[in-house]
């Protein structure tokens, strides 16, 4: 008999039941009802916190080797159960098998691995003595991990984004209180399953369900020492503001400019505009939101953009060979709607391909867009690739910059010093030269600027986030050990 789906929450090692009773999750690409999930309250997420605050002491003493041999036997159980993994993100968020299956291989499950062997390498410093004319004084930097973390993630990257945020949270010495997404709890419990059974102990992550009051009552908590928030821009910016001056990571909305020079590769940067637009139904916080395309080779590129996009295989998800599967929920298709319907209305032309039903929205391509229409000013977050023609490179930086979401761009051009110069007029936290603005490296920093987040994540520069710097200062007083050294001193 199949496992039957974990829908409940996990506080301090018990999968326990909620106090508001349960919330449904229904399949995107059908509607059909696929579990009812436990739903949580603040008072469950006060038991979820001091159940963190009590495992915090313990933990961060275990011996770092120890946490390490856990990340690693995490690693290697959600590698053995990926498949299985993957199939819920199919059913629960409407990912392809091919999106699915990259979601949980490639970036989920290793990151548990990368994250244990990042923390051995997370090395600190020694500083030399500036401030006295003696030989006594000896400075050391060391990290302390920061405590209690509330970790809050969106429905996208499910697996993926919590995976590599909690790994490094907890691979430092912290423990964690996280509430996934409403619309992907149940890929989520997969996770914190598998953390269990690999040793995690109890209370190190605690898991609870609900709607944006439950991920409130965890920012609300005093006894929450850190905060790491992936998701829209106006949910980040309430956490922001009650965030006050505890750390905090927030990873939210992107603009997406690609931009497509006279000189490009036209064949590759359609190719890149594809994956840009399309890929999960353009839900990516890289998604290429806008095209500026220039006006001599904007027709090829319009031309050879449809002829792509009318090949798309479009419809049921759990189909090897699909492509495209449905939008996650009613809200981001109403957004695309407004947002293609509002472009139509001031004069766009519009092409689609596609089913429109239920949640299946058609890839969709805009021409005639100016840089004032909402969809160009605006996160879109859906299939669609609005064209605005440009006939410069100082036009297209201008409208590039004009958005505050200044995640990622994708830039076009066969030209090494326009790549290079363009490349540093844009505002954007990462600028890809010739690949698709959904493209990053899991040891580099990652992050965006403006409305578009707080700091940077992945790697070493999570580490940094969530651990507290402290200096000790040793006086060796004046008591020189002398020995037939050739050398004494140093720091
Ligand atoms: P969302 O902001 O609607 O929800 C994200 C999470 O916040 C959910 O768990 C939700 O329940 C919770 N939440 C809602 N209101 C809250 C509140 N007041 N206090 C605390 N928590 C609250 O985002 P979404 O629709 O799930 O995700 C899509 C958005 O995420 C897009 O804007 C996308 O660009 C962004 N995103 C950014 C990155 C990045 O790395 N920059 C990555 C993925 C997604």
């Amino acid at each position: 008999m199949a496992k039957a789906l974990p829908t409940k929450a996990l506080i301090n090692g018990s999968w326990v039941d909620g106090s508001g009773g349960t919330f449904p999750v229904h399949s995107p690409q059908s509607g059909a009802l696929i579990a009812d999930v436990a739903l949580y309250d603040a008072g469950d997420v006060a038991r979820a916190v001091e159940a963190a605050r009590a495992a915090q002491p313990g933990w961060a003493a275990t011996p770092l080797i120890e946490r390490v041999k856990i990340m690693r036997q995490i690693h290697a159980l959600f590698a053995a159960r990926a498949e299985e993994v993957a199939q819920v993100l199919i059913i629960e968020i409407g990912k392809t098998v091919a999106e699915a299956r990259e979601e949980v291989h490639e970036y989920a499950a290793p990151s548990w691995q990368k994250a244990g062997e990042e923390v051995l390498r997370h090395r600190g410093l020694s500083f030399p003595s500036t401030q006295e004319q003696t030989n006594n004084k000896r400075l050391v930097l060391t990290h302390r991990p920061l405590g209690v973390v509330g970790v809050i993630t969106p429905y996208n990257f499910p697996t993926d984004i919590a995976s590599i945020a909690l790994a490094h949270i907890i691979a430092a010495g912290n423990t964690a209180v996280w509430k996934p997404s409403e619309f992907s709890p149940i890929c989520c419990n997969m996770v914190a399953e598998i953390c269990t059974e690999a040793g995690l102990p109890p209370g190190v992550l605690n898991v609870v369900h609900g709607m944006g009051e439950v991920g409130a009552a965890i920012v609300d908590h005093d006894d929450v020492d850190g905060l790491f928030f992936t998701g829209s821009t106006a949910t980040g910016k309430r956490i922001a503001a009650k965030a006050a001056l505890r750390p905090h990571l927030l990873e939210l909305g992107g603009d997406g400019p690609v931009i497509v020079l006279a000189d490009a590769d036209i064949d590759a940067a359609v190719e890149g505009a594809m994956n840009a637009c399309f890929y999960y139904a353009g839900q990516v916080c890289t998604s290429g939101e806008r095209l500026l395309v220039h006006a001599d080779i904007h027709d090829e590129f319009v031309t050879k953009l449809k002829a792509r996009a009318s090949q798309l295989r479009i419809g049921d998800p759990g189909l090897d060979d699909t492509e495209m599967g449905p939008l996650r929920n009613s809200a981001t298709l109403g957004r695309v709607v407004e947002h293609v319907e509002e472009a139509r209305a001031q004069g766009a032309e519009i092409t689609q391909y596609g089913p429109q039903e239920g949640l299946f929205y058609p890839a969709t391509i805009l021409t005639g867009v100016t840089p004032e229409m909402t969809i160009a000013r605006e996160e879109t977050f859906g299939p669609v690739a609005p064209i605005i023609k440009i006939s410069s490179i100082p036009e297209a930086i201008a409208i590039a910059n004009s958005s505050k979401l200044g995640l990622i761009a994708s830039l076009w051009t066969r030209d090494l010093a326009t790549a290079w110069r363009v490349g540093e007029a844009l505002q954007h936290g990462t600028v890809n030269i010739n690949e698709t603005s959904n493209y990053w490296d899991q040891l580099a920093p990652f992050g965006g600027t403006g409305n578009s987040g707080v700091g940077r994540e992945l790697s070493q520069w999570f580490l940094e986030r969530f651990t507290e710097q402290k200096l000790l200062v040793f006086d060796l007083g004046d008591t020189e050990v002398r020995y037939n050294r050739r050398a004494e001193g140093g720091w």
